[in-house]
């Protein structure tokens, strides 16, 4: 059965935090008992999650940009709720794409990453920053992304996924 992402995501924001632009995505984390912490990680690193006896750990690589941090932590919840009913180690690079052959992971890092979208950005809240009308242009994008402390890249494609603007 396909797992509603947006659902998920928004009712885990009402029940534990509060839904409102930036999401804090660190406070949801310690809500649901994930310990996280920052490191000096390889540069191709994004995060790393260990499960183990139930408890999760994440370390976010501190190196990178604020807004991917954010993203990677949001991700890492994902896979905590989706993928890591027994203990589990997940290394999260920033080209899995090109890397990962298994069709299994790939589907997870897919879910973890839809998941991480609207959990940062949910529908609902980025309805409600949608100036009123005429069509977005950069400038809102840049305007959104600021916002909600995600990439540009990130606000685009879920502007896309929400049907608010035309993929390239
Ligand atoms: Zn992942």
């Amino acid at each position: 059965m396909a797992w509603n992402f947006e659902k998920h995501a928004s009712e885990l924001l009402r029940d534990h935090g509060s839904i409102e632009a930036p999401v804090d995505v660190e406070r949801l984390a310690k809500a649901l008992g994930i310990s996280v912490r920052y490191e000096r990680l390889d540069k191709d690193v994004s995060g790393l999650l260990l499960v183990e006896n139930g408890v999760a750990k994440v370390a976010i690589n501190e190196l990178h940009h604020l807004n991917r941090q954010r993203f990677t932590l949001a991700h890492e919840i994902g896979h905590v709720l989706l993928h890591a009913g027994s203990d589990r180690v997940f290394v999260d690079r920033r080209f899995f794409r090109n890397e990962w052959s298994s069709k299994g992971e790939l589907r997870e890092e897919i879910e973890a990453n839809a998941f991480a979208a609207a959990l940062l950005m949910p529908q609902s809240l980025v309805r409600q920053h949608l100036a009123a009308d005429a069509g977005i242009t950069d400038v809102d994008v840049f305007r959104l992304a600021t916002r909600f402390q995600v990439s540009e890249q990130a606000m685009t494609l879920r502007l896309v996924k929400l049907k608010y603007i035309e993929p390239d």
